[in-house]
């Protein structure tokens, strides 16, 4: 689940150059953290969520409650958008994958 900007945001605009995806933008003048692009900052340098950690406000930026089997496939889909944008991931497994049941045989 991403992060999202609150009511508590002063509009400092910090979190804007931090934010390791460049998932937080300006929309009609208010922050606005695109969920498909706030990864948590998992994946990333930094171990902390850097938007919440540079953040000059107490709740400013917030952690979503989470639902655990959102949560699941949020990062199911993540693991496998990486495995998948090998180009010929597929093509490997299925060709590594093959050989093994011919020698098998
Ligand atoms: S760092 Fe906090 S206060 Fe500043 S723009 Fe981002 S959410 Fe708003
Ligand atoms: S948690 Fe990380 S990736 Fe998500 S909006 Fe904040 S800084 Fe960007």
């Amino acid at each position: 689940m991403a992060y999202k900007i609150t009511g508590q945001c002063i509009s400092c605009d910090l979190c804007l150059s931090v934010c390791p995806t460049g998932a937080i933008k300006i929309i009609d003048g208010n922050r606005w953290i695109d969920p498909e692009l706030c990864t948590n900052c998992v994946g990333s340098i930094h171990t902390v969520a850097q938007c919440k950690a540079g953040c000059p406000t107490c709740d400013g930026c917030v952690k979503q409650p989470s639902d655990y089997w959102e949560d699941w496939f949020a990062n199911y889909n993540r693991v496998l958008a990486k495995l998948t944008n090998k180009q010929d991931y597929w093509d490997r497994w299925f060709n590594c994958y093959s050989q093994k049941l011919i020698l098998s045989n």
